[in-house]
């Protein structure tokens, strides 16, 4: 049971897939959000994964995003899109704005963000210190084809902008939000770190999708983010999101045709452990 290209994302997605084989995979790192949920998609083999688990139990802190990208490269996933829903941090990127981020900021605290931390694995290897370059977190190619997929859909999305990844789960202060979008910043979540940084080091191309749900605090005058209202947007959206999604996998290229940088990111590196 094997598939090329991998997105972590809502629960609502795999339920389109064509002949879906649920598959459980375990990882030295741990069990991964959930199963796998692996068809077909536009011809191309997808694995879908749940990030926040069935019924959206786990919180952004307690996930185990070693396993969730481990348990996808395993299955011989080397492609990943990992759509997420933000704030805004401008008043221009409201409710329902489609971001493609190019850059990325770290503001989490708790989450383990690397697989080479001279930690054994149960196999009795040990991961060297690697340090691969994030310079540019996101696939460029991941990158385009996300782009020309919303706007085949009539959706104008905006290309390049900051991700500032917080730890959660609670929503930011006023004054953590207006700091964010005075550092030029352009929308703010709790999930895209440390995937990206993951997907790197496992050399596989990753592509964020944000869909801005609600404005953060410093960005509106009213009363601050609710859940609710973040639950609403993001039911309003996800038709749309998933057509996105479904464009964008059948315009990633195919594994013989992938001549981005990330299939060589530990580049002349040596990890010391076998990547799956
Ligand atoms: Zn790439």
């Amino acid at each position: 049971m094997r598939a090329e290209i991998g997105v972590i994302g809502g629960s609502g997605f795999y339920s389109f897939l064509d002949n879906v084989t649920e598959l459980q995979v375990d990882t030295p790192y741990g069990a991964p959000s959930d199963s796998l949920f692996v068809g077909e998609l536009a011809g191309r083999r997808v694995a879908f994964l749940p990030r926040h688990g069935r019924g959206h139990h786990l919180p952004p802190h307690r996930i185990n995003y070693r396993a969730n990208l481990w348990a996808l490269r395993s299955v011989g996933v080397r492609q990943v899109l990992g759509p997420c829903a933000v704030g805004g941090l401008r008043p221009e990127f409201g409710p329902g704005t489609l971001l493609v981020p190019d850059q990325l900021v770290d503001r989490t605290k708790t989450r383990t963000q690397t697989y080479f931390d001279g930690v054994p694995l149960p196999d009795g290897s040990i991961p060297n210190v690697v340090h691969v370059s994030l310079a540019d977190p996101y696939c460029p190619v991941g990158r385009g084809a996300a782009l020309k997929a919303a706007r085949g859909r009539e959706w104008e999305p905006v290309d390049g902008g900051t991700l500032v990844v917080i730890e959660g789960p609670r929503f930011s202060t006023r004054a953590e939000s207006v700091w964010h979008a005075a550092q030029g910043w352009s929308v703010v979540g709790m999930t895209g770190h440390p995937e990206a940084v993951l997907a790197r080091e496992l050399e596989l191309c990753y592509t964020s999708l944000t869909l801005v749900t609600d404005l953060d605090a410093g960005a509106e005058s009213g009363e601050g983010v609710s859940h609710e209202e973040v639950l609403q947007v993001f039911a309003a959206n996800v038709d749309r999101l998933r057509a996105v999604l479904f464009d964008a996998v059948a315009g990633l290229p195919a594994e013989s045709e992938r001549d981005c940088s990330c299939a060589g990111a530990l580049g002349g590196m040596e990890p010391g452990i076998r990547l799956p």
